[in-house]
């Protein structure tokens, strides 16, 4: 094996960025231009990362069309949160997100804009003024394609600021010390096939969410949770695994998203007796209640029978808001209907059910980014990992996030990440820590016998298997002895995914060989969420299980973490003291 390893061509930077969505590439180039070698890894071309399907907008209490605070937007984010969410990330998120919107602005991104030549912001679900009052408008967008301005943005500023690019470079897995510390990754090259050691002061990981665990998703093909699946076998935990939000609007039978934007634009939704159903679940927000909130209440239409067509979806109107509104705001929700569903929605309402969206759990982090674990009981920092955006918990979104929450999110941590890591590197700055020869041998190591293997499990085939189970076992609504029957499927398929093979060994671009890295990664997403939903007792946010259908604080207000080596789930409280206001207590979540 020693001789394998030696070949290993090796790279040095100051810091490994894994993933260049929009929480990698506004943390690269904090990093960039403050003088720091960074490499960003990529599946992927940049700008093609799953945050350039972002529609709706991002949230910030500008007050540019309705009056707002950041106290009311931290409010809302709480609330949203079903109080799981960490008052001091919370707090910290919404204080910058101004600034960290004005910064996009300057850097050049096209915000739509209001007559007198602000930004433009439109109401989303949950944000409210006055403390839960009425929808307020605080979500900035660029038409329907918000994520795609970002994106494009980020990487062009990352560009000038000469940021190095490893553009379809797979990342395999983590390299820690005896003392714990991470020092890099090893990672393929797509187009050789080559496997290479890149050495890191300081390794962040932004590699997105897992959707794609599920079969009907809103999600990218590429989001398969490999920044879990690095950390979960590098002995760090998952944390709050079991909450996944459903987005109330994916395309009927295709999945694909339809934007809140739309309802905050003033379209509603309605049930087979074109009742406009909202206005009874949640008389004030109405159709602009949170998501987990909306989600069951149309899942509970649909099970009384108030479907619409088969019975299996309901409609979303929004042929009264005009062809010019439509096309102005909803340029791409138009195109998305008339292509996936056969709908002109100038015309005719389009037929949408909850589809899976959004990963609220994740690699535990603070609000610096750096990963903590838990050893022993105790808190601690995993010195030289980071772990930014959707692939990480924050915790800021708990146990369900608010719409536009998460591009606010990225820019706002990939930032305070990036000035962490600048902030500290002296200390770090003059040699690379040498390397643990056993994780570099352990990662070859699941690669060769990838390679060496002639018969076995197909990816794709266990790829759907899992996402079957997680489709039937973990619904919007959900049930005790499902969940752990779910658990035990994901288990069993465990000796599936350490039994993939493919048949076609060429190294040159061979998905057959990524599909199967990535399987690995996917199962331990799948393992962590069935094992954290089957164990909490409780409905909060995104979880709501039938047997125990209220919010029990006294017993459950707290965090989840899963460790995958003995498949063991460990507590930690949530952090509900704020930086600099009181705390806000829970109370019930009414909208
Ligand atoms: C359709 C859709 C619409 C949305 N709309 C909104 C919205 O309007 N407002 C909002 O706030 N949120 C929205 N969201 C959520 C939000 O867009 C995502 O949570 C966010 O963009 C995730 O960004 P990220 O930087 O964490 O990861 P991503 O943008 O998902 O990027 C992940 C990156 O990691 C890379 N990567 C992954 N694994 C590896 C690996 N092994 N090696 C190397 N690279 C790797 C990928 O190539 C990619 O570059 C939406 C999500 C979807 C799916």
């Amino acid at each position: 094996m020693a001789a394998v390893k030696k070949s290993l061509p090796r790279r040095q930077f100051d810091v490994v960025v894994v993933g260049a969505g929009g929480a990698g590439l506004r943390c690269s180039l904090q990093l960039a231009q403050a003088g720091l070698s960074v490499a960003v890894l990529s599946k992927v071309f940049p700008t093609r990362s799953h945050t350039v399907a972002a529609q709706g907008g991002v949230s910030a209490s500008l007050g540019n069309m309705s009056e707002d605070h950041w106290q009311w937007h931290m409010y809302d984010t709480v609330k949203g949160s079903d109080w799981l969410g960490d008052q001091d990330a919370i707090e910290f998120m919404v204080r910058e997100a101004p600034n960290a919107v004005y910064e996009l602005e300057h850097f050049g991104m096209p915000f739509d804009r209001n007559p007198d030549g602000t930004i433009y912001q439109r109401p989303f679900g949950g944000h409210t003024s006055h403390f839960g009052e009425k929808p307020v408008q605080r979500a900035c967008a660029a038409a329907d394609r918000t994520g795609h301005a970002m994106l494009h943005t980020l990487y062009q500023r990352n560009v000038a600021a000469r940021t190095q690019f490893f553009v379809e470079w797979m990342a395999l897995d983590l390299l820690r010390n005896n003392d714990g510390d991470v020092l890099g990754v090893t990672a393929m090259e797509m187009e050789t096939g080559e496997i290479y050691v890149l050495e890191a002061k300081h390794t962040v990981l932004a590699t997105g969410g897992a959707g794609r665990i599920w079969a009907a998703t809103t999600n990218a093909f590429i989001n398969t949770g490999d920044g879990l699946g690095m950390a979960a076998r590098a002995g760090i935990p998952l944390q709050d695994m079991e909450f996944w939000q459903f987005h109330p609007t994916g395309v009927a039978g295709a999945g694909v998203l339809i934007t809140e934007g739309v309802r905050g634009e003033g379209g509603f939704l309605l049930n087979k007796d074109g009742e406009r159903f909202m206005e009874r679940y949640a008389p004030q927000l109405k159709d602009l209640a949170p998501r987990d909130f909306v989600s069951r209440s149309m899942d509970q239409e649909i099970k009384e029978g108030r479907g619409c067509g088969d019975g299996s979806y309901v409609l979303l109107k929004l042929d009264h808001l005009g062809a010019e509104t439509i096309t102005k705001r909803l340029p791409s929700i138009r195109e998305i209907a008339i292509k996936f569903a056969n709908i002109d929605p100038i015309k005719d309402p389009i037929p949408v059910v909850p589809t899976i969206h959004y990963q609220m759990g994740g690699i535990p982090a603070n609000y610096h980014g750096q990963v903590v674990t838990r050893v022993n009981g105790q808190e601690k920092i995993v010195n030289g990992l980071y772990a930014i955006g959707e692939c990480a918990a924050t915790s800021v979104h708990g146990a369900n996030r608010l719409g536009t929450n998460s591009l606010l999110d990225l820019i706002v941590f990939g930032r305070s990440a990036g000035n962490f890591i600048v902030s500290q590197h002296p200390e770090r700055e003059h040699s690379h820590k040498p390397l643990p020869d056993t994780d570099i041998e352990a990662s070859l190591d699941r690669v060769n016998r990838l390679e060496t293997r002639t018969s076995g499990e197909k990816a794709q085939d266990v790829a759907n298997k899992i996402r079957v189970a997680m489709q039937s076992h973990c619904g919007v609504f959900r049930k005790l002895d499902l969940l752990k029957e779910g658990a035990e499927v994901i288990a069993s398929l465990v000796p599936e995914v350490q039994d993939i093979y493919f048949s076609d060994k060429s190294k040159v671009f061979n998905t057959a060989r990524i599909e199967a890295l990535e399987v690995a990664n996917m199962i331990e997403v799948a393992r962590a969420t069935t094992k954290s939903a089957a164990n909490r007792l409780e409905s909060r946010g995104a979880h709501a299980l039938e047997e125990y259908p209220e919010r029990d604080d006294v017993n459950w207000l707290k965090h989840t973490l899963w460790f995958s080596e003995d498949d063991r789930l460990e507590y930690t409280p949530v952090r509900m003291q704020p930086l600099t206001v009181d705390s806000i207590p829970p109370k019930p979540r009414t909208f």
